[in-house]
This record gives structure tokens, sequence and C-alpha cells, in this order.
């Protein structure tokens, strides 16, 4: 697994994700199909409206938490997580 990520970016990133179901039961799949958790968490989009994880669709995403849908593909966790945005 990468270490890119420090703990505390990683327990932000378990918390956030575990609070929405459709994102758990998207990675849980992945990593099922034999796909890191993290390096999949990590392109998940982050929703400019709620902060929620977003799944890609069409040719933005769609945020499974407050049903925003987006048509441009914004900030990915992994450079949301970098940025320090959410610190
Ligand atoms: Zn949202």
């Amino acid at each position: 697994m990468s270490r890119e990520m420090s703990r505390q970016e990683e327990l932000f990133f378990a918390q956030k994700l575990a609070a929405e179901p459709t994102l758990a039961a998207f990675l849980n799949n992945q990593v099922t199909n034999g796909q890191n958790f993290m390096q999949q968490a990590a392109k998940l989009y982050v929703c400019e409206r709620c902060e929620s994880g977003a799944l890609a669709h069409g040719s933005g995403y769609a945020c499974p938490h407050c049903g925003y849908k987006s048509n441009t593909r914004n900030t990915r966790v992994r450079d949301f997580i970098k940025g320090g945005y959410w610190r």
C-alpha cells in the first residue's frame, strides 16, 4: 500500500467515505476485484457542494451524498488531501 498519506489523512479519508454508503459499497466492490482501496479512493472526486466523495459520471461527477451532478470534473480526493483543503 502507498504510504504517501499520513495516518491522520487516512483517518480523515476513512471517516468521510464510511459516512456515505454508496461510496463504501463502490470501494468494497473495487477491493473485491483486486483494486487497492486507497488508490481507488484517491481517484474519487470531491463534491464542490458538500465535500463528500463523488463518483465519475458522464463528463463530470455525481455526488451520492447530496445528489449534486457536475458537468466538469474538478478536484480529486487525492488533490484535496494534498492541498490541505480539509484542515
Ligand atoms: Zn455533494
